[in-house]
């Protein structure tokens, strides 16, 4: 088999050399812009598995590389670097089309983990319709959702909202676009229903349900939105 590209896309050298030098140690090749310009280029002529993109650059801002990155590839895997303090950035490069972002600083074996989950994610095949993750098994065919073999009974909309985060396992995903997908195209209001479904999920799936630190398979981003983890 032959070894995956990363595409890393960090101006700062310190970061940009830990990275490369972590990467190529666990295999992969790493091919490494500087700048936002040359980082659209290479998304392209590299082929990347996936692309780890600071979104602090010199030259074009992270998100525009990643919307434009995502005007010629709709499925390449992008995390977000960012040093940025303000959850807005991060909901933003979401909803340009980033898969899940990764706050600085950050230790590189978490890194390297979130990597290899969203590259195994990316092997799946498209329009699947069953979801295994861990112990939990999703069919939305006969719409039946297991925990380590026992069937659970989830509402209808319970059901969705589980499957949405289930297709995207591994990617943070903002409120807006939960809400958007699981509710309606068009939604305005208030995003609460949305936290008490995720807890009223969580509750069936035999976990506390209370947004606190206690680990869930779903984690709360806080003012960003939720991420169904992957094993
Ligand atoms: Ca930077």
């Amino acid at each position: 088999m032959t070894s995956e590209t990363i595409l890393v896309v960090e101006d700062d050298d310190a970061i940009g050399r830990a990275l490369v030098g972590a990467l190529t140690a666990q295999g992969f090749v790493a091919e490494w812009s500087t700048t936002g310009t040359d980082a659209v280029r290479s998304a392209q002529s590299v082929n990347p598995a996936l692309v780890l993109l600071d979104l602090g650059l010199p030259d074009l801002d992270g998100v525009e590389v990643c919307r434009r990155i995502r005007q010629h590839d709709a499925t390449l895997p992008i995390l977000i670097l960012t040093a940025r303090r303000s959850e807005v950035d991060v909901v933003v490069g979401l909803d340009a089309g980033a898969d899940d972002y990764i706050t600085k600083p950050f230790g590189l074996a978490e890194l390297l983990a979130r990597v290899r989950a969203h590259l195994r994610r990316s092997r799946q095949q498209p329009g699947e319709t069953r979801f295994v993750i861990g112990d939990l098994d999703i069919d939305c065919e006969s719409r039946r959702v297991a925990v380590a073999g026992q069937e659970i009974e989830l509402r209808a909309r319970e059901f969705d909202l589980l499957a949405f985060l289930a297709a995207e396992a591994g990617n943070a995903l903002t409120r807006e676009r939960i809400m958007s997908e699981v509710w309606d195209e068009h939604w305005f209001g208030s995003t609460k229903t949305l936290d008490m479904h995720i807890s009223a999920v969580r509750r069936k799936l035999g976990e506390s349900g209370a947004d606190d630190d206690t680990p869930s398979r779903i984690t709360t981003l806080r003012g960003v939105g939720y991420r169904l983890e992957l094993p």
